[in-house]
């Protein structure tokens, strides 16, 4: 049988994911406050909100960030989009701002691709 990464624990598909925050709340091992939850999915309220509604759209599969997306994860990532839109109007969001920081100096903390799903308030633009 063909050997698929896949099917591996996300520590031997990537061994930084050990110890990765986002992978133990995806795993259940850290918890969140889930709003969200499927095979390839969890969304979970950020646990330092910058406005009255926002939450994090993250896949189970470790990815570092937005620029670790290959063709391969084309269509988890548009899932993560079409998801967060979903869940923002479940919650009472209509108008919202999507965000993905890659990098420190552009905000990243977390080392495991999430969508911020902000909303509730006025937002300036353009942002800090
Ligand atoms: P970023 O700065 O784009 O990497 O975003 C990371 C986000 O994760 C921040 O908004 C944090 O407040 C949030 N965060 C960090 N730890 C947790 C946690 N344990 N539960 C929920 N959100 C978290
Ligand atoms: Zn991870």
């Amino acid at each position: 049988m063909a050997l698929r990464l896949d099917n591996l624990p996300n520590a031997q598909v990537n061994p930084m994911a050990n110890d990765c925050l986002f992978c133990k709340i995806a795993n259940g091992d850290i918890p969140a406050r889930k709003l969200y939850e499927d095979e390839e999915l969890v969304a979970f309220w950020d646990i330092a909100p910058q406005a009255p509604k926002h939450f994090l759209v993250i896949p189970k599969k470790h990815l570092s960030g937005p620029a670790a997306v290959d063709t391969d994860d084309e269509a988890l990532a548009g899932r993560m989009l079409r998801k967060g839109a979903q869940l923002a109007r479940e919650n009472g969001v209509e108008s919202f701002r999507l965000v993905f920081n890659e990098g420190a100096e552009a905000g990243q903390t977390v080392f495991h691709l999430h969508l911020h799903v902000l909303g509730g308030r006025a937002l300036a633009w353009p942002p800090g």
